[in-house]
């Protein structure tokens, strides 16, 4: 063992004690709530939905919603509750009149767990901790709680909180060492999005300066938080920007923190480096394992991004180790804050200060409020003057840390636990971390791999899309024309189509398809069809994937065209080019499964099966507002089961059509199998679904057209050789129900990325939003404040989320739908649209008590346009969204699980969401589409979706002759 190793040792073993000496003092002082801890870790199960129960405790405003509460989440569990919360439910049970007790009951434990973490409710209480602290020579960084900041008011409430708070620092002078307070940056903005950190970053700095000028008068110090891994460059960025403005020049007291748990945590320390060796106040770095753990690995695993964070427990552990020599390497042009409750690291920490003669003020243990008390005592006990972490704040702001101790707490892997709880032995956990081989991360079962989004907080991607941007617009005003069998169709009459951001910029002169060239393509196609028909599925699945390739390869170009010619906004039109490359990638998986023979129940004498067969020729008519994902989608399950496609884009994005049919031909499918035909639908609609050709019609779109196209289809079968099959996703409009239990910081983002993400115009929008009356005025509230600063704008900036609406048409449509709105009911909410000169933009707009008939509440808009309704309950509320013809997509905000369950068996809707937004369907895991007047349910994204495009042929062979069945004794027993 070197020498440093046994000097680690030695510390550690000291700490080590003295840590578990006041464990065993705590744990007698605070029984009741270590007894609670201990039940949490015996069920897994159990665990799960007790965090779940604590989560919505604070929203449950009276004794008897407290009492239905426990009994809807721990319905079974009695023997298993302990004994205090069981007698509380049996008293409760018989008399109203104890249901109160139960809720004093239960609102005294939930203090007592969240005041083990949670130093108190607001700053004023924080004040006098902090003096107490510091008696012991414990000093404090003060943290308000809160994570999520919904609007520019919230924002500039969390600003003034810090300033207030800054100020009574000021006045609690701590001996020569400053008072200390933490700032997580998200707090400051109600867009901190790492999609453009220049314009975020100037945001952030006109409040961050504000404060950083106040700590320096008041002589605080400022230490700004981290948060996840998206917006660690956006952080660090805006702090050394900061520090670079002349005002600073003198110097700043002020911090960051880094992560160890990062796998490119190396980089980012070489990065800081750079620019903070030289400063005149030493930058402190404040070292922690991380506490985002869960969300990265969930974040990236459900976007397909590579894992950020190290896996095993030990590749963070030997970072730490690693970061922490580095740091104090270059101690002291910067400073070093270990906070962390793992005794090895802090131990390491001292052996290599002691080792380099670090002097005391270079080097400091922070430790978390609760959490770290046996260490602060341990390290108080050893002569250090650790500084403790101090979050303050009420409960429902504060959930989202109080569940991260909980679950640190109670997790196996926890030192605190492991280490001091439950007192391993001390060379174990003492050692060296070794440096483990990282696991694989998780692979989903099947073969479909989808696409990862752009990862808009990094910067080359970004670079990427910007200069796809740049380029786009070279390509903009050329000539399209339709293409059949390969051959160019050139028209006379032309149409003109111009961008939505700006009304002027031509997007293509498109040359229009008449009557004679839909007669050619479907001959064309008919005639390809016997050789496609014929080719094996694997062959043709091999094209898709080929189309795939070619399309994530040109991913930024497709997805800069899409804001240019529909006025998407950069991450719905990545996510366009996403889905149909996961269309693609999933129906080619997909077709090879399910177009192989198949055995149906067969004797030794009978041999039964079911082969697939193509249908024909498809007509693939597509909508403008997903202008690639759904044309590709609907063509994509056509030619994979083998139907040739006469392809007929929307007008109004002929150029995105363009380019899935370029697509399909740079990967190699011959020219006879795929047309493209651009031209009025009311012509060239009719004339493609009646054709006797056609076998199959592939269409999204409005209603009006749908059902032309079912009646249309029926009758024309008279003259076919076959029934056609009609394929048709059409408009929605969709209901979310926000009840009492809901979670407002998920609710009203979700709310609103759903109705005004891209200008509401997606089938899936939400339209009709029904909240229940307990909490009516409280939730509109906050959603209207957040509202305001829904970013709307010119999609060709990162930030927007809000466009501007297809075209003039449309504009004046929706408009006048509005003006209606207005004079039947109450506009709560009109948003300001900072717009183009001469583009098409409606500002986001919120309507209540409208009468039921209304078009607000009975058709759909395509708009921004956000009706609201008022409900007496639940149940109430759930009639009120099915009282409607069509079931598309649903919502519901809700942290009740009876609730939960009657709208997942009652809810009308083809996709219904829990807790998140309502548009957003991801391929294979959500297949989408809707019934009653929204269209045949046909689940684009879902294997079914596959069976609509082939029929199947059932087989049946006879293998007995005159009576002698052709079977050995073996098969005998497998009949
Ligand atoms: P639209 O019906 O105007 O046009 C869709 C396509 O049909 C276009 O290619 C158009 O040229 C063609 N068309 C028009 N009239 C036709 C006719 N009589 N016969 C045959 N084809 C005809 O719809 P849109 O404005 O492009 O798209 C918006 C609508 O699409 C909304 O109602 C929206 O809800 C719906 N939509 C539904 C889904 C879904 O999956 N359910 C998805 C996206 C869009």
């Amino acid at each position: 063992m070197s020498e440093r190793e046994v000097r680690i040792q030695s510390i550690g073993r000291t700490l080590l004690e003295s840590a578990r000496r006041e464990e065993a003092r705590l744990a007698r002082e605070h029984r009741w709530e270590h007894a609670l801890l201990d039940w949490c870790m015996q069920n897994p199960e159990l665990r799960t939905r007790i965090f779940r129960f604590i989560d919505v405790f604070p929203q449950l405003d009276s004794p008897s919603s407290v009492y239905h509460h426990i009994k809807e989440y721990f319905p079974q569990d009695e023997d298993r509750i302990p004994a205090f919360i069981r007698r509380g439910l049996a008293l409760a049970r018989p008399a109203v009149l104890t249901r109160p007790a139960l809720y004093h009951l239960t609102a005294m434990m939930f203090r007592r767990v969240a005041g083990m973490f949670v130093a108190a409710p607001g700053e004023e209480e924080a004040l006098a901790v902090v003096e107490d602290f510091s008696r012991r020579n414990v000093r404090c960084s003060v943290d308000i709680l809160g994570e999520r900041t919904l609007s520019e008011a919230q924002a500039a409430g969390y600003f003034e909180r810090y300033r207030t708070l800054i100020r009574a620092l000021g006045r609690l002078k701590q001996g020569r060492d400053k008072q200390n307070i933490s700032v997580k940056l998200s707090s400051l903005t109600s867009a901190f999005d790492p999609a453009d950190p220049e314009t975020v970053g100037r945001r952030v700095r006109e409040r961050l300066r504000e404060l950083v000028r106040l700590a320096k008068q008041q002589e605080v110090f400022l230490h700004i938080d981290m948060e996840e891994y998206a917006v660690r460059d956006l952080t660090l960025k805006i702090v050394r920007d900061l520090l670079e403005e002349k005002e600073f020049a003198g110097g700043l007291d002020i911090g960051v923190v880094l992560q160890a748990y990062l796998k490119d945590v190396g980089q980012c320390l070489d990065d800081i480096f750079s620019w903070a060796l030289d400063l005149k106040n030493p930058l402190t770095i404040r070292l922690v394992r991380g506490a985002y753990w869960d969300y990265e690995l969930m974040n990236a695993q459900e976007k397909s991004w590579p894992v950020p964070v190290f896996l095993q427990k030990s590749g963070t552990d030997e970072m730490f180790e690693r970061l922490t020599r580095r740091i104090l390497e270059e101690t002291p042009r910067v400073r070093l804050a270990v906070a962390t409750h793992n005794v090895r690291s802090i131990a390491h920490a001292l052996a290599l200060a002691e080792e380099r003669q670090t002097g005391k003020d270079s080097l400091e243990f922070q430790l978390l409020y609760g959490m770290g008390a046996p260490l602060v005592a341990a390290l108080l006990e050893a002569g250090h003057s650790p500084r403790v972490y101090m979050p303050v704040g009420e409960p429902i702001r504060g959930m989202a840390y109080l569940v991260r101790r909980l679950l640190e707490n109670v997790s196996s892997q926890s030192f605190v636990r492991r280490g001091i709880h439950e007192q391993s032995v001390p060379q174990d956990i003492l050692k060296a971390p070794a440096v483990g081989k990282e696991p694989p991360a998780l692979q989903r079962p099947n073969e479909f791999v989808e696409c990862p989004p752009v990862r808009l907080f990094d910067a080359n991607e970004r670079k990427h899309f910007r200069s796809a941007l740049d380029n786009v617009r070279d390509q903009l005003g050329r000539d399209l024309t339709g293409v059949i069998a390969g051959h160019a169709v050139e028209k006379k009459q032309k149409g003109e189509h111009v961008s939505p951001i700006d009304g002027k910029t031509v997007i293509a002169r498109t040359s229009y398809a008449d009557a004679a060239d839909a007669e050619k393509a479907l001959t064309a196609a008919a005639q390809s069809f016997p050789d496609w028909a014929a080719r094996p599925v694997g062959e043709r699945a091999e094209f898709l994937r080929r189309t795939a390739l070619w399309m994530q390869a040109n991913r930024y170009d497709l997805a800069a065209l899409e804001v240019m010619e529909v006025g998407k906004p950069w991450r719905e039109a990545d996510a366009d080019v996403k889905e149909a490359v996961d269309f693609l990638n999933f129906y080619a998986v997909s077709a090879e499964a399910l177009m192989r023979p198949q055995a149906a129940i067969s004797f030794p004498h009978e041999r039964n099966e079911i082969r697939a067969r193509p249908r024909g020729v498809a007509a693939v008519i597509a909508p403008w507002n997903f202008p690639i994902a759904i044309l590709t989608g609907m063509s994509a399950a056509a030619l994979v089961t083998g139907n040739p496609v006469v392809i007929k884009p929307a007008g109004p994005s002929v150029f995105c059509g363009w380019k899935v049919y370029e697509a399909y031909r740079e990967a190699g499918i011959p020219a006879g199998v795929v047309h493209f035909l651009p031209g009025r639908g009311e012509l060239l609609g009719p004339l493609l679904v009646e054709d006797p050709r056609t076998a199959l019609i592939a269409f999204t779109g409005s209603r009006s057209a749908g059902l032309d196209i079912l009646r249309r289809a029926g009758e024309s079968t008279a003259k076919a050789r076959m029934v056609k099959k009609v394929i048709a996703e059409l408009g929605g409009k969709n209901a979310a129900i926000v009840d009492d239990t809901a979670d407002f910081d998920q609710a009203v983002p979700a709310v609103l990325s759903s109705a005004f993400g891209y200008a509401g115009q997606k089938c899936s929008a939400l339209s009709r939003l029904i909240v229940v009356d307990r909490i009516y005025e409280s939730f509109l509230k906050r959603l209207i404040e957040a509202a305001a600063d829904f970013p709307a704008g010119n999609p060709v900036e990162p930030l927007t989320l809000c466009g501007p609406v297809i075209n003039a048409a449309a504009r004046d449509r929706i408009q006048a739908a509005v003006e209606e709105g207005r004079t039947q009911g109450v506009v709560l909410f009109e948003g300001r649209i900072p717009e183009e000169a001469g583009g098409f933009y409606v500002p986001p707009v919120i309507v209540a008590d409208l009468p039921a008939d209304s078009r607000l509440l009975r058709e759909e808009i395509f708009g921004p346009v956000l009706a609201v309704i008022r409900a007496r309950d639940f149940k109430d509320a759930l009639q009120k969204a099915n009282d409607s013809d069509c079931a598309l997509t649903a919502g519901v905000f809700s942290r009740t699980p009876s609730h939960i369950e009657l709208a997942r068996r009652e809810f009308e809707a083809g996709n219904l969401y829990i807790n998140r937004p309502i548009t957003g369907a991801v391929v294979g895991r959500h297949p989408f589409g809707g019934y009653k007047m929204s269209g045949t349910c046909t689940k684009a994204g879902g294997e079914s979706y596959l069976r609509e495009f082939f029929i199947e042929r059932t087989i049946s062979e006879n293998a007995a002759r005159h009576g002698f069945a052709p079977f050995d004794e073996g098969e005998i027993g497998k009949m």
